[in-house]
């Protein structure tokens, strides 16, 4: 899986990555690249990461995300006085995410998918869409993606049915994971973010069980 960063040096990051997919994934999706669709130019990128790999007859690999540097990329650009990469608003970037969703479960035969996403219509449409085109939970080439500590419920519910999930563990010196951790920290700022979604499951579920009102 190689991660994808901000976009100033991500054309860098996608060419290295599409390398190694024409070297390794010839039988199967080994190398996977990583897709933001926060960004208004990655639902195309991804069309013609697919036509490339068609074209020279590899695998593609794809590890779909909405992205992580949302304020550094619209300052960068502000500063610049350029058009920001990324989208207007959320609306377009969840949609941008479930058509990316859709386009690689249409084209699932040339295509192995990983949902990286802890929202919960995404995890869901992916299942529906797999449902829909007769694809097992547990195919190889459709895998879903949370990181630790987060969104345990959509993590356990998903292996639960017998879908393939990862888990990302983030592990080094302290000083090493804290950029790592505070932009986990600023995301969970965010109103539609992790953190207000899973307090609400909590509280709800503490109220089930009769110990908050
Ligand atoms: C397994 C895994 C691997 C990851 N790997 C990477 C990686 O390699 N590179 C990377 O950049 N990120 C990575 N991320 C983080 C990811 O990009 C998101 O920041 C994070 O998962 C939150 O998005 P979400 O899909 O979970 O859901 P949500 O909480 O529904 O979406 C929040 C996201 O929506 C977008 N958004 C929010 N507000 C707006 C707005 N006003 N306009 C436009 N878009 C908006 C932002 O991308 C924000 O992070 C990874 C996440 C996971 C779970």
């Amino acid at each position: 899986m190689v991660d994808a960063e901000e976009s100033w040096f991500q054309n860098t990051v996608d060419g290295l990555a599409h390398e190694a997919m024409a070297k390794y994934n010839k039988k199967r999706a080994i190398v996977f690249n990583t897709i933001q669709l926060y960004r208004h130019d990655r639902l195309a990128f991804l069309k013609e990461s697919f036509e490339a790999a068609e074209r020279a007859g590899y695998f593609l690999g794809v590890k779909l995300v909405r992205g992580a540097y949302l304020e550094k990329e619209n300052k960068h650009a502000a500063e610049k006085g350029v058009r920001s990469p990324i989208n207007t608003s959320k609306e377009l970037t969840d949609k941008s995410y479930d058509d990316a969703l859709r386009f690689c479960v249409e084209h699932i035969d040339r295509i192995s998918v990983c949902a990286g996403t802890h929202n919960e219509q995404s995890a869901k449409l992916l299942t529906q869409l797999m449902d829909k085109a007769g694809i097992e939970a547990n195919d190889p080439r459709i895998h879903f993606a949370q990181l630790l500590g987060m969104s345990d419920h959509l993590s356990f519910n998903l292996a639960a049915k017998g879908f393939n999930v990862a888990k990302y563990v983030p592990y080094g010196k302290v000083n090493e994971l804290l950029p790592y951790l505070t932009r986990r920290a600023q995301e969970n700022s965010s109103v539609l973010g992790q953190t207000s979604r899973e307090l609400n499951l909590l509280t709800s579920e503490m109220k089930r069980r009769g110990l908050k009102r």
